[in-house]
């Protein structure tokens, strides 16, 4: 298998690790930034890898209505679409068709929903996702499953999980029969990659046809532990190379989504990449690395930061705020991003007051920054062995 997950070291259950891709290494735990369309909104590619972005996430949702799973196949894969050699996860669609799409219609054999561009009507199978996924050529992928609404009764939470059970399995299937499908797998660029890695660590995958993506596995299960528990066991029962949990940050108060974190983690394997979706705040995403996830992707930095609410190592920053008009000091002293190294809080302010597009742009780069820097320190602080008794 030429993807491949190492954990480096531990400190009580949160772990530093690597995980090898066919287009490249993502050290964890990593947060992703998610580049909805193909783009993180306002941040060209050169400065993400600029902040040390690792790995997108990309929604297959919107990609399949626009521009399409062909287009961007025969474009050579979405990386070189959006001409970022580097790691892309996508979703599996579920969670945009429950949140975006409107009348659609749920059977055992898929979703049909509408297209939220144009109303158009499309269907989502198991089957149909995963090609989607094969043909957008994300290095890690998803199962498609039913994120179950909240609130939601025991009785509906757990047919809704058995039903993401069957989808998985039926996920994998595709994939296990598709996966050379994917449009990079004999790419000569990635071959050559993979020998050199191979020669480095001694490996001998070099003899393998060509490369493919890793599909990982969700676990549901609603705000009921013991369905968060049975559907973790089942899910490792079907053998995937990650996992993930998702149906969490849905509206729940946060005490109960540690709590669903939890029940399900102690049932995931120790040796393979653990992805919580959707997540959080920069002091959660702290706490869930604590509980031992590996991944983590959310819309809030980005959001957050279009929306004028910036992160700084000296709490939230409301920039529309007047007490800034003034104020000629960087966004936070103790960033290093070009945001805060050149421009001070009055400038910004005045942009976002403005509405000129650079507000938008500088903010969510600033944001992306603490996120990212977030990260380094926590994977530092793992490997120092200091990261569990931080204060
Ligand atoms: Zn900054």
């Amino acid at each position: 298998m030429p993807f491949r997950f190492e954990i480096e070291a531990r400190d009580d259950k949160a772990r530093a690790g690597r995980l090898f891709t066919p287009h490249g290494e993502v050290q964890t735990p990593v947060f992703m930034p998610v580049g909805t369309v193909a783009t993180v909104k306002g941040v060209p590619q050169d400065t993400l890898e600029e902040l040390g972005v690792q790995i997108l996430l990309n929604n297959t949702y919107h990609l399949y209505l626009r521009p399409g799973v062909e287009m961007i196949r025969q474009l050579g894969g979405v990386q070189k679409f959006m001409s970022w050699d580097h790691p892309i996860l996508t979703d599996s669609g579920g969670f945009q068709v429950f949140s975006l799409s409107s009348l659609r219609k749920v059977t055992e054999e898929g979703v049909t929903f509408r297209s939220h561009l144009d109303g158009s009507s499309h269907f989502f199978s198991p089957e149909s996702a995963t090609a989607a996924q094969i043909g957008l050529g994300a290095d890690i992928i998803m199962a498609f499953d039913e994120c179950t609404e909240h609130p939601a009764e025991y009785a509906r939470t757990q047919a809704s999980m058995e039903m993401t059970l069957r989808w998985a399995a039926r996920s994998k299937k595709y994939f296990e029969e598709h996966r050379q499908e994917v449009p990079w797998f004999a790419d000569p660029a990635l071959a050559k990659r993979r020998l050199e890695r191979g020669t480095r660590d001694g490996s001998t995958r070099s003899s393998e046809a060509g490369e493919h993506q890793a599909l990982f596995g969700i676990v549901q299960g609603g705000m009921f532990p013991d369905l968060r528990r049975e559907s973790a066991r089942r899910t490792v029962e079907l053998d995937f190379p990650g996992y993930a949990i998702g149906g969490l940050s849905v509206g729940e108060p946060r005490p109960m989504t540690y709590e669903m974190v939890n029940a399900a983690i102690r049932f995931l394997p120790e040796d393979k990449p653990r992805y919580l979706m959707g997540v959080g705040t920069p002091e959660e995403i702290v706490q869930y690395v604590a509980q031992g996830v590996d991944m983590m992707d959310c819309v809030l930095p980005t959001r957050a930061a279009r929306h004028g609410l910036l992160f700084t190592s000296e709490g939230r920053i409301t920039i529309k705020n007047a007490r800034y008009a003034g104020d000629d000091s960087p966004l936070d002293p103790n960033c290093g991003c070009k945001v805060c190294a050149r421009y001070s809080r009055a400038y910004l302010r005045h942009l976002y007051a403005s509405n000129e597009l650079l507000a938008q742009v500088l903010n969510t780069i600033h944001n992306l920054a603490y996120y990212v820097d977030t990260m380094r320190k926590v994977r530092e602080e793992i490997r120092a062995g200091t990261f569990a008794t931080r204060s």
